[in-house]
């Protein structure tokens, strides 16, 4: 065999097997001619849990934290392991592997560790693709090069996947243990932390309270009835600096001042100050990135940031649509030959504006500098079919955002007249549309309509006050979020801080997390029970606000995931070495650990103490027994641990161990040679069961005195019936 491509996923397997030749499917993958075919479902590997380095970790105690592997193991997930086995197989045969992982750290992972667990290590190339349409593939096709270039961007992915592990496990149970052990959630309530999940938490309820404890205040527009010669108008008061009753955003806050204008313009004449006409234009906005497709999607048709993100991954999958987790709205130069051709496939698609279109025109959207991994999304020219309701929208807003690259800018006339009345300054504005450009694809709305003020005003003109009076208003809080300004605020994380350092590494790593994981964030956050949404809006529960503000200062700062984030980006360019970044992690974990020692809970009880030994108790909790209490104090119980059933949140009466009964019996485990024990269940008497010595051996059933099948067994046959 030739050579062996790893896609990040079947259906882009399967769109390479069509263009490299006479495709012949089989069992995972597809074989063309000498080369083979085959796919990941994204990660096909997980870090093993906890209790695959020690068994004695999947009970969570605080004693056990923190929990750092020395070596990390990783496994193929359940649902995986027939395709690892797969590729396992194709790789010996292999004489050259490429990487096909989607163009990205998280792309690159997926194929990379795939083969560091397969213990490649001979040839491999790395093929590199924005767009999956014929064209783009054969293209990239032909520049492939080697997949060593590419160690730094893996490693990037690692860290970052590595660090959110060790952050997210440790804090998560430390957290949760001690909610439980102060009594404030119920056992089965976990109190998830994340590396994003948290700090975009913190934004969220930080909006909340702040509109908790907004006061609405008054403050007063005084307006005058103008009229001019040739015609009557509108015009506002307008604030001079430093006067009496205004508040720091220049509102005026006194109603007697209010009073006090308004007398002195009634009935007095003025004259115009300032007359100008400026010509404004407005360039098309850029192609859509993921997020300004999502906050569309969710601001015009109420689509979750998930089910914008799922939409477009599918258009792009059954190439309709280009590379969709992009942060990027900017197009590569030579992108532009294909305008003419892709602007005709979508007029024939019925796209709105296309028809129009001048594919001569170049706006601001070509520029070759600025694009990086991925360009901002746009149609392929594949004319798309059978898309549901949903996915007609968002392909429409795609298409769209590049339709309307070929329209001229928006033009109008801003009018701003500016009188003065009664010894204060008055304005009025007009608007006149000179072309509507771009805006014309687009329904008509107030800004794209004329706002007319009398014709020929000119400095010097006198003007007459018919009326004047003041409106009262009330100030009003900053709006909750929705989904859309959630991930608007997460891609533009640089707004809560204010250190110019910070402000400029926030921007550089364009917020937090990455615009293919914002989406699941916010649905965590929702699964969790820490936020909920109520129609469009996004707010936070009691529970989410009582983790926030338990949970110490580099956990919920936006700056810490930023300055993670900018070292992740320094790493891929190859500016920082994997080994110093997760050596600092691990300091950085042993030390939240130890500010989470100081948390208290509002609400906290005290600790409920061992009946026995008087150590504090734990709350547990299992699929099997539901909540029960632990004391791990060994010394305290004959050096075991103890046990108590919950009862009504308090330890219940202790567990005591089954009693042996009776002569033991060789156990029948093939070659054994140890002996089995009858024991007398102590939660139901005149029940048997027995034991072998190697306690690896399964417990089994008693038959007549006797030991019988193996528990589990019998609970196997019994599915395998069903
Ligand atoms: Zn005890
Ligand atoms: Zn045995």
């Amino acid at each position: 065999m030739n050579r062996v491509f790893i896609a990040e996923k079947p259906s882009m397997g399967r769109a390479l097997a069509a263009i490299l030749g006479r495709p012949v499917p089989k069992e995972g993958y597809i074989a063309v001619g000498d080369d083979a075919v085959t796919w990941c479902f994204g990660h096909l590997l997980e870090a093993v849990p906890p209790e695959g380095y020690d068994p004695e970790l999947k009970i969570w105690r605080r004693e056990s934290l923190p929990i750092i592997p020395n070596t990390w193991k990783m496994e193929a997930r359940k649902d995986a392991k027939g395709q690892v086995k797969v590729i396992r197989e194709l790789l010996r045969q292999a004489s050259t592997v490429v990487n096909f992982g989607d163009p990205e750290r998280e792309g690159q992972l997926i194929v990379d560790e795939l083969l560091q667990h397969l213990a490649w290590k001979g040839h491999t190339l790395r093929l590199w693709l924005n767009s999956t349409d014929e064209k783009s593939i054969r293209k990239a096709l032909a520049s492939m090069s080697d997949n060593a270039n590419y160690v730094n961007l893996s490693h990037a992915a690692l860290a970052r996947s590595r660090s959110d592990w060790l952050v997210g496990l440790n804090l998560t149970r430390a957290l949760t243990l001690i909610g439980r052990s102060q009594g404030v959630i119920p056992s089965g309530q976990v109190l998830s932390v994340g590396r994003v999940q948290t700090p975009v938490l913190h934004i969220v309820v930080m909006r909340d309270e702040e509109i908790e404890r907004f006061v609405p205040r008054d403050f007063f527009i005084p307006y005058i009835q103008a009229a001019h010669k040739n015609g009557e108008f509108k015009a506002k008061w307008y604030p001079q600096e430093n006067m009496e009753g205004l508040d720091s955003d220049n509102r005026l806050v006194s109603e007697k001042v209010a009073k006090e204008i308004v007398d002195a313009a009634t009935g007095r004449s003025g004259v115009v100050t300032s007359m100008e006409s400026k010509l404004q234009k407005k360039e098309p906005p850029l192609p859509h990135t993921l997020g300004s497709l999502q906050a569309a999607a969710d601001s015009q048709y109420g689509l979750s940031a998930q089910a914008t993100l799922d939409i477009a991954q599918s258009l792009y999958e059954r190439q309709f649509t280009s590379y969709p987790r992009t942060d990027c709205p900017y197009l590569k130069e030579e992108q532009f030959a294909d305008a003419e051709e892709l602007l005709k496939s979508l007029a024939e698609a019925g796209c709105r504006g296309a028809e129009n279109a001048n594919h001569e025109l170049r706006s601001g959207a070509w520029n070759s500098a600025k694009v990086e991994a991925h360009h901002g999304i746009i149609p392929t020219g594949v004319k798309p079919s059978g898309l549901k309701p949903d996915e007609e929208r968002i392909y429409a807003l795609i298409a769209e955002g590049y339709i309307c690259q070929f329209y001229p800018p928006y033009q109008y006339m801003a009018h701003t007249v500016v009188v003065d009345l009664g010894g204060n300054v008055w304005k009025a504005s007009g608007r006149s549309v000179v072309d509507l450009g771009w805006r014309g694809i687009f329904t008509a709305d107030d800004e794209t309509k004329d706002l007319l003020l009398p014709a020929g005003m000119a400095k010097g003109d006198p003007i007459e006050c018919l009326k004047a009076e003041y409106e009262a208003k009330k100030t009003t809080p900053p709006a909750r979020y929705t989904e859309g300004t959630l991930l608007d605020a997460m891609q533009h994380v640089d707004r809560f801080v204010t250190d110019p350092r910070m402000k400029k590494y926030l921007k550089d790593a364009k917020g937090i997390g990455t615009s293919a994981t914002q989406a699941g964030i916010i649905e965590t956050l929702k699964g969790r029970g820490f936020l909920s949404r109520k129609g469009k809006q996004l707010v936070s529960t009691a529970l989410g606000r009582m983790l926030v503000n338990a949970v110490p200062l580099p956990l919920k700062d936006v700056q810490t995931t930023a300055i993670w984030e900018a070292l992740l980006s320094k790493m891929a360019s190859g500016d920082i070495a994997f080994e110093a970044f997760m050596s600092e992690q691990e300091r950085l974990v042993r030390s939240l650990l130890q500010q989470t020692e100081l948390v208290k809970f509002p609400g906290a009880k005290p600790p409920t103490l061992c009946p026995e030994c008087g150590q504090a108790l734990q709350l547990m909790s299992s699929k099997k027994s539901g909540a029960y209490w632990a004391c791990f104090n060994k010394a305290g119980h004959n050096g075991s641990n103890a046990y108590y059933p919950d009862d009504n949140g308090r330890p219940g009466k202790k567990r005591e161990p089954a009693v042996a009964t009776g002569p033991m019996i060789p156990c029948p485990e093939p070659g054994c040679g140890k002996n089995m024990r009858r024991l007398e269940s102590s939660k139901k008497a005149g029940c048997f069961f027995w034991v072998c010595e190697n306690k690896a051996h399964p417990i089994r059933k008693d038959v007549e005195g006797r030991p019988g099948d193996p528990f589990e067994a019998s609970l196997k046959a019994k599915r395998g019936k069903k």
